[in-house]
């Protein structure tokens, strides 16, 4: 829109609002005279309690033209967020002949600008008679409200002075929209011309920092905001605590939190986040009821922290009561806590609880349709995923590449080859989107446990991406499923070249080797890995029981009732046996006699988890257990034969997928 343009359109909205004001009110003629102090104490009393109606009917025409008067009223306008009576207010104020006044003029454009009428601020800002450092900061924010940093970074060139609130504004509005190099670069050039941040831009610098995990810019901000003793301030405290977490320094940000002489929500929820967010779920869950305890309600955001916190650690019976928290403080409606609840429920088995959870969510955006079709892809419901799929495309929402990315993992998972593929093409060519290297995978993934190994080869070969080294680890996982010991050893080459000590490789090639019955292969696997110094990862699994988390490792030498469970476990593996069990001994590395391998299967953490589950937990109760790892083949099978002798459904979440065992089945169809 052009200048001319512009002022018609203000004209316009001008004359309807005087119209308005005209016919609404007895208002119709203005005075000069000076006004009694009383009565502007009373205009602004009334303001100051929303009472707008009021305010503007308990004083007529005579003192209309008193700027000071008109400054609480557009005040009140703002705290009342009422654009119609801030609209009436301009027409009166135009009429007055106040316009005039730049002071009352920047009140205007701050108004327009607090209750969101862009437009309208720019049009004013233009034709404003007299403008100063304040209204060109006014436009900025305006900008930088909208988005459009350039326009932006325009009206701050341009500016002959620029004060504290110039340099915050786009310093701010930088950061905000994640240009964080261009806002710590403002930022040094506001400290060199010697323009004092105030706590809202050191705290947005360290959001930045943070974004950008530069520890060391955090720690001189961090040093500035001591020298000018903006340190304890809570916001600075939060800040500074969310920026040292984020930078990977839990301890530190920890040490500011406690620090701090008042603690609130947003204290609570950078302690919960920071703690979920490195790694360390426990402790969030645990600051979680500590804040409880202190009397602090928890609100959505300690919500989406605590909710992935379960989801990590898979233990439902939290989950279900922090679902009750959320119901209980009305947070049912919230959109990325709905996508928190949706993949708790998926990651802690309950795949029929997600559903749920997405079905009571009115108007689900894309985030929420892309996480529930990666729900059925985790459960090994690829066909239903594809339908929510379609059903989304019906709703008019236009998939991302999140969602290709959910659609090609549930493809995936379930040997949809075809499906993926025209998924694949379907999100380049029609949609046009770039695939990332997660895409890739997912198809390498595809045409892998497909059995199109040689195809999937050509793809990372040939791909515009550089290859990682998952993308090449997912192809190696498909030589194993597809016995091909030579190509094995061609692709973990190239892992190992990328992921030198990665211990999960190796033990899969080694794997791969030991079932072609290469035993001088498997000895120089194992040979490098102890050059290398490479460790392995030690399988854990474990359960939640009524509130108590068990953990298992190989032998259960660990657990307090290690000797019961053995021979628990040694009954049931004979029981299963004489319906038909056959130990894969060719998945046991170790080149020892058949008893002894049979043994050494006999000890693995999730056997022993299920064991123990089955001993605890009353008849019919499904059994979910939890692996680090990938289950291995024996144990798939084995779990197979005591979900039908035993009657109970097994859910087990390994390192990539969940397996629901029921009847002597297995819902990845022996595809994992
Ligand atoms: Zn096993
Ligand atoms: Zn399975």
């Amino acid at each position: 829109m052009n200048m001319v343009a512009w002022i018609s359109f203000i004209t316009d909205r001008l004359a309807v609002s005087l119209k308005y004001a005209q016919k609404s009110s007895n208002f119709c003629s203005f005075s000069t005279q000076p006004l009694n102090p009383s009565s502007i104490n009373e205009l602004a009393n009334l303001c100051s309690r929303g009472r707008l109606k009021e305010a503007f009917e308990s004083f007529k025409f005579e003192i209309w033209s008193d700027p000071n008067l008109f400054s609480h009223l557009i005040h009140g306008c703002i705290s009342k967020k009422s654009l119609p009576w801030g609209k009436q207010l301009h027409a009166l104020i135009t009429t007055s002949g106040c316009y005039l006044d730049k002071f009352i003029n920047n009140h205007l454009l701050n108004m327009y600008g607090k209750l969101g009428e862009l437009d309208t601020v720019l049009v004013l800002y233009h034709v404003m008679p007299r403008k100063n450092v304040m209204s060109s900061n006014i436009l900025i924010n305006g900008y930088v409200q909208r988005g459009d940093l350039e326009s932006a970074q325009k009206v701050f060139n341009d500016m002959p002075e620029r004060n504290v609130a110039t340099w915050n504004a786009m310093v701010i509005g930088m950061m905000q929209y994640e240009h964080n190099e261009e806002g710590l670069d403002l930022f040094s050039r506001m400290h060199v011309l010697g323009f004092t941040p105030d706590e809202f831009t050191l705290s947005s610098m360290l959001r930045g920092c943070a974004g950008l995990r530069a520890l060391f810019c955090g720690r001189e901000v961090h040093a500035y905001a001591i020298k000018s003793g903006h340190d304890l301030s809570l916001v600075m405290g939060s800040a500074l605590a969310n920026m040292y977490m984020r930078c990977k320094s839990l301890e530190e940000g920890e040490k500011i939190i406690q620090g701090m002489a008042i603690h609130n929500v947003v204290a609570c929820n950078t302690l919960i986040a920071g703690r979920a967010q490195n790694g360390y779920p426990e402790g969030a869950l645990e600051q979680y009821s500590l804040m409880k305890k202190a009397g602090f309600q928890p609100d959505r955001i300690t919500f989406v922290s605590v909710l992935s916190s379960c989801s990590e650690l898979a233990i439902l019976g939290q989950g279900q009561q922090i679902h009750a928290e959320v119901i209980k403080r009305r947070a049912t409606a919230v959109v990325p806590v709905i996508s928190s609840l949706i993949s708790m429920y998926c990651r802690c088995g309950c795949l029929e609880e997600s559903i749920k959870a997405f079905l009571q969510c009115k108007d689900a955006d894309i985030v929420l349709w892309s996480s529930m079709i990666s729900a059925y892809g985790f459960h090994g419901k690829g066909e239903e995923a594809i339908e929510i799929f379609k059903q989304m495309e019906r709703q008019g929402l236009v998939a991302n590449e999140v969602t290709f990315l959910s659609l090609l993992y549930a493809c995936s998972h379930c040997g949809l080859k075809d499906e993926g593929l025209k998924y694949f093409d379907l999100m380049v060519e029609r949609y046009g989107l770039k695939p990332w290297l997660e895409h890739y995978t997912c198809v390498v993934d595809l045409l892998g446990r497909t059995g199109c190994l040689e195809q999937a080869e050509n793809l990372i070969r040939s791909m515009p991406t550089k290859p990682d080294a998952v993308i090449w680890k997912t192809l190696l996982s498909a030589c194993k499923i597809h016995k091909n010991a030579d190509m094995a050893k061609r692709i973990a080459k190239e892992v190992l070249k990328l992921d030198p000590q990665d211990s999960a490789s190796y033990v899969l090639l080694a794997n791969i080797q030991a079932s072609a019955k290469r035993w001088d292969e498997v000895s120089i696997v194992r040979r490098a890995m102890r050059d290398r110094r490479v460790k392995k990862e030690p399988g854990i699994s474990w359960f939640e029981f009524k509130n108590e988390v068990h953990n298992f490792t190989m032998g259960a030498k660990t657990h307090p009732r290690s000797m019961e469970i053995c021979f628990y476990l040694e009954i049931l593996l004979s029981d299963i046996k004489k319906s038909g069990y056959v130990p894969d001994t060719g998945s046991v590395l170790q080149d020892m006699d058949v008893e002894a391998k049979e043994h050494n299967l006999g000890q693995h953490s999730e056997k022993l988890a299920i064991a123990f589950a089955l001993m605890i937990t009353p008849p019919g109760f499904p059994i979910r257990v939890m692996k680090n790892l990938r289950v291995c083949t024996d144990c798939h099978t084995a779990i197979k034969y005591i979900s039908r002798l035993k009657d109970r459904e097994i859910i087990v979440r390994d390192a990539s997928r969940f397996h629901h065992f029921k009847n002597g089945e297995c819902s990845c169809r022996d595809y994992w």
